[in-house]
């Protein structure tokens, strides 16, 4: 917990137009993905149209869009990657002739210029080959070509046509579905599915897809290299009920939990989970270990993700705000606490002390992830380096300084072979970056605000 995602993407086109209100439902539905911006931008009568705020997507978007029809809309959430939300960097961003919403980051953006932020970088990027009489084809060939990093990508035009890009290596993903009569384009299968439709397919690792009019006119793997999916969507940024590439991320979840049990176990009398993405988690621990599992944390309705306040009080007050505690559950009892990750270590530690306040005899943390150790340089915002509790703490010191009785992690091979997929990024893990130019990594650091 306490990692922030970057962003969440839909994209709906339509024979007829449809309200709104399937993009908007959709992004309500990725959430999770992104909770400081949201925006809608939408094709009337050839031009393209844009609302976007700050905040949860109700408090963002303009209710009254969702009864307005378009054939064609994107749709994004996200996270700012500095400390204060600004509407500015809220997603689409327009130049008037074609919007981008992303999700990801592009890791060598600022070898093309002084530009703000890498989606600033894409769009102009784009609007630049367009302008040179590049067909939206070509220019988006053109960016595959240079850009390095992670992106699941939705580029719109004025004329209503819908690219769908995921990068080459496949970091985020992004499917293609229908619902009703419309073609969606999404972060996450769950969210079509829920909203009554299918997925068709997962896009592929360096596939652009076109599509118009509720069709798919254009379909090309234009480039393709290993896949290296980022370990945590399966650990924690993905809805539980989400399957990519196949690969259902509520049975890798419940498997990173088996083989904690059976390579890290504990004597407890109670398994709790720390809500919500660490229940899966819990179920395999309690079922392997056959300790029973008890939710004995209570995520309050309103508390919104902790890891999105600006300073560490406001945190560790949300912290406080967001978990009840069962005290019946654990009073007098040994708790093996099972969370999916630790970043900073300090909410833990809060927890930890809430606990024990709420009668807790012994608390033995285990973690279904390994110990994070290295910043993320494709679109996951962990704090700087110096603040990952794992880059300069062994895993007794991390217990001494969280207040617990015992914490354990998985090692990378554990976490690769519960989620079931061999070719993960596991950088932040192991330091190994899947990237393909030569970086100075201390200058990303400075650049991303690792430092
Ligand atoms: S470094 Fe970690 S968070 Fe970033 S993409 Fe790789 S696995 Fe995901």
């Amino acid at each position: 917990m306490f990692l922030k995602e970057h962003c969440g993407v839909i994209g709906v086109s339509s024979p007829f137009p449809v309200p709104l209100k399937l993009t908007y439902d959709g992004l309500k539905l990725l959430q999770h993905r992104g909770e400081e911006s949201a925006g809608i931008s939408y094709v009337d009568s050839g031009n393209l149209k844009l609302n976007r705020g700050l905040g949860l997507v109700e408090e963002a978007i303009d209710r009254s869009l969702t009864y307005f029809s378009s054939t064609s809309s994107v749709g994004h959430v996200r996270y700012s990657t500095s400390g204060v939300p600004d509407v500015s960097e809220a997603q689409p961003l327009s130049d008037g002739r074609i919007v981008v919403a992303f999700n990801g980051t592009i890791t060598n953006f600022f070898k093309f210029g002084k530009y703000p932020n890498d989606t600033t970088f894409i769009l102009d990027f784009l609007s630049k080959d367009l302008k040179e009489d590049s067909s939206m084809v070509d220019a988006i060939k053109h960016f595959i070509d240079v850009a390095d990093g992670a992106y699941s990508l939705l580029v719109m035009n004025s004329d209503g046509e819908i690219y769908a890009v995921r990068d080459p290596h496949g970091y985020r993903p992004l499917v293609v579905g229908t619902v009703g009569g419309s073609l969606i384009i999404s972060s996450e299968d769950s969210a079509v599915k829920q909203l009554g439709g299918k997925k068709i397919k997962d896009v592929e690792p360096g596939e652009v897809l076109g599509i118009k009019d509720g069709g798919i006119f254009y379909d090309e793997v234009v480039k393709s290299k290993p896949k290296t999916i980022c370990s945590f969507e399966f650990i924690y940024f993905s809805r539980a009920d989400t399957t990519i590439d196949g690969n259902p991320v509520y049975l890798s979840r419940v498997r990173l939990g088996e083989i904690l049990a059976r390579r890290h176990g504990a004597e407890g009398d109670v398994v709790v989970p720390v809500p919500d993405s660490s229940r899966p988690i819990a179920i395999g621990f309690s079922r392997e270990s056959k300790i029973p599992l008890e939710e004995a944390l209570v995520r309050t309705i309103s508390s919104k993700r902790s890891f999105i306040m600006p300073t560490q009080q406001a945190r560790l007050d949300a912290l406080k705000e967001k978990f009840g505690i069962v005290e019946s559950a654990i009073r007098g009892k040994s708790i093996i606490l099972i969370d999916d990750s630790i970043v900073r270590g300090n909410t833990m530690k809060r927890l930890i002390s809430r606990l024990r306040d709420a009668g807790a005899k012994e608390i033995h943390v285990r973690v279904g992830s390994p110990m994070i150790k290295f910043p993320c340089y494709m679109g996951i915002d962990f704090p700087s380096v110096n603040e990952l509790i794992a880059r300069s703490k062994n895993e007794e010191e991390i217990s001494k300084e969280i207040g617990a009785d015992s914490v354990q992690f998985l090692t990378v091979d554990e976490m690769i072979s519960a989620v079931g997929i061999s070719t993960l990024c596991h950088a932040c893990f192991t330091g190994r970056y899947p990237l393909e130019d030569n970086y100075n990594f201390s200058s990303l650091d400075k650049i991303f605000g690792k430092v």
